[in-house]
């Protein structure tokens, strides 16, 4: 099956941070392969912008290395870098200062998309606003990025919002979640709202609950410092996790819009039951004999940050009152695993007898690794002896049913970026959106950290803390194993 590539017109992108980390992982890799798919047409034009020092070519050959490192397999091919290199620029700025900034507006053409990504620190991200409206560049076709964190409070949020909203209109503000970008997350909405199958079972008449995990086998790191004033909870429930909840749990939008798949996802965070004490589980990973603890990652011996959060949620509305959905994430945990699972009430009788067992349905959404969906189906198991009952998954792993070509489908930034020169917010975070998450989580922060909440050692390659288990346990319930 080809897929099809629509071009989009030329565009000029200036990545704010363009020497940094991620703009070397990811942001400029994915912009290579959309490149290489011959989605951008001729005179697009990128434009590094950074506080070090250098020319476009010691740009260019800085990023022929990034690409070499990060770009997978298209990266060997030695024309399309230096066709891709070719369209690269560089400007030295201060983000805070008044260096390099007449010289990347006369770099601009203003007659086109004119997309700025802020791959910087949030602390930056005013500053920047600020001085592209001073020269001139926050006007018409502009737009700009945001990168998470996007504030760590509902009250920082909503400064950050003002900040921005002060110099761009809210549509030109597109704050991204790669979580969203993911082919499955898109999928989820197609499953749900382009299927008759799924949607009159999706409530709590028939879900028993849901379970989303990200879990990951990394530690923290490197990153230590900002994390460490993070936390789970903040790192990756207030956004990444809650992003998720809100797409499986909202009611089908009138239309495939931007606001009106919005304002669905709104209406579940503002439904969302507060977080009581006793439905929150805190861990942070020990170290091993080949990896070091969190404490010693962050340099803090005595940190009470969590590196891994599990939480018991209620939606207090008409479809899902009485359906709790269990969220987890951590650090160096057992496989590098995320997936959303929906796990269908069982049968309210069985004709099987009791010796068949009970079985229950459980729809899979896997994001990674090997984004695809499963069924659990139960069937009668094959060969004679009578009705034994087996479950079975129906597999979509989307690499097999769809061939080769899907393989290649663009990974999270390639499809935002891409949707950003498109104009489309659809998968983009709204400002009310942000600041309901934060004052959802806030308070479930603040019971972690006044009444100093416990945060409970877990070994690294382990689920997490005992407590977790014992968060689902004293419901009957059990979490499905991490495994990759
Ligand atoms: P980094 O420290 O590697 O890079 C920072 C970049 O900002 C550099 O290019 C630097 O030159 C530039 N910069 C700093 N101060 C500047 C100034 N005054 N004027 C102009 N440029 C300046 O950081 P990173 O890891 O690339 O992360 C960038 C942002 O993205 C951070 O807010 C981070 O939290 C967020 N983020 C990073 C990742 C990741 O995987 N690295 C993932 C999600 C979000």
């Amino acid at each position: 099956m080809a897929s099809r590539i629509i071009p989009v017109d030329p565009f000029d992108l200036v990545v704010f941070g363009g020497t940094g980390d991620l703009a070397r992982r990811k942001i400029i890799p994915a912009l290579f392969r959309r490149w290489c798919a011959g989605q951008m047409r001729d005179g697009t034009r990128i434009i590094g912008a950074a506080r070090s020092e250098r020319d476009s070519e010691e740009y260019r050959a800085l990023i022929g290395d990034a690409l070499a490192e990060f770009a997978g397999p298209a990266a060997r091919d030695a024309d399309a870098v230096t066709g891709f290199l070719a369209i690269l620029d560089y400007v030295t700025i201060d983000a805070t200062g008044t260096l390099g900034w007449s010289e990347l507006r006369d770099l601009l053409n203003p007659q086109r998309v004119r997309a700025f990504y802020f791959s910087v620190g949030p602390e930056l991200f005013g500053p920047l606003a600020e001085r592209l409206h001073k020269h001139g560049m926050a006007d018409g076709e502009s737009r700009i990025v945001v990168e998470k964190p996007f504030g760590n409070d509902q009250s920082s949020a909503e400064a950050l919002n003002r900040t921005l909203t002060t110099h761009f209109q809210e549509h030109q503000i597109y704050r991204i979640d790669h979580y969203l970008g993911k082919e499955t997350v898109q999928n989820l909405m197609a499953i749900r709202f382009a299927n008759m199958l799924f949607e009159p079972l999706w409530n709590s008449q028939y879900v028993d609950h849901i379970q989303i995990t990200v879990a990951e086998t990394v530690g923290v790191a490197g990153r230590g410092a900002y994390y460490d004033h993070a936390g789970a909870m903040r790192d990756m429930v207030q956004n990444h996790l809650m992003q998720l909840l809100c797409l499986i749990a909202m009611e089908p939008p009138a239309k495939f819009d931007p606001d009106a798949v919005r304002d669905e996802k709104l209406k579940v965070i503002r439904a969302l039951d507060p977080v009581a004490r006793d439905d929150i589980v805190r861990g942070q990973y020990l170290g091993d004999s080949a990896n070091a603890g969190y404490r010693e990652d962050v340099g803090n011996p005595d940190s009470t940050t969590e590196s891994f959060a599990a939480l018991r949620v209620q939606i207090s509305n008409w479809r899902w009152a009485g359906t709790p959905i269990y969220l987890r994430t951590g650090k160096r945990l057992r496989a590098r695993a995320s997936e959303i699972a929906v796990v269908f009430k069982e049968t309210p009788h069985s004709i099987f007898g009791a010796e068949a067992g009970r079985h229950r349905n459980i729809l899979t959404i896997r994001l990674q690794p090997n984004e695809g969906i499963d069924l659990d189906m139960t069937i009668k198991e094959p060969g004679p002896g009578g009705m034994r009952l087996v479950d079975v998954p129906l597999d979509m792993t989307f690499a097999q049913a769809l061939g080769p070509e899907a393989q290649d489908v663009p990974d999270a930034y390639e499809r935002l970026i891409m949707d950003v020169v498109r104009g489309n917010q659809t998968l983009f975070m709204r400002c009310d959106e942000v600041e309901a998450a934060w004052a959802w989580i806030d308070p479930a922060i603040r019971l972690c950290e006044d009444e100093a909440l416990p945060v409970l050692p877990y070994d690294p390659g382990s689920s997490g803390p005992e407590d977790a288990l014992a968060l689902m346990h004293r419901d009957g319930r059990r979490w499905r194993e991490i495994k990759p």
